[in-house]
């Protein structure tokens, strides 16, 4: 439910989106408060363009986590990611 809420202010802030009052201050707190968390990624694959923002520990299809990365299994490509700092 945490990691849901930073996820959908992570996506805010990198669409430029308006945050409203303090989403920001929000999220943040909420991985101050979780360390272990890590801060969320936008994953990307560079060829079929799946978009998702994980954090570090998380698979996703098409997503599968692997050390320092993550790899698209759809197109077994490493996919391109982002940390979304607060
Ligand atoms: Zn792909």
């Amino acid at each position: 439910m945490t990691r849901e809420a930073v996820r959908a202010t992570a996506g805010k802030v990198l669409r430029s989106e308006d945050l409203v009052g303090d989403e920001k201050q929000a999220a943040a707190a909420i991985l101050q408060a979780n360390p272990h968390f890590g801060n969320p990624h936008v994953v990307r694959c560079g060829w079929c363009h799946q978009t998702k923002t994980l954090f570090r520990d998380e698979d996703e299809k098409p997503f599968k986590h692997i050390p320092h990365g993550w790899l698209c299994e759809t197109c077994d490509l490493r996919a391109s990611s982002q940390e979304v700092k607060f």
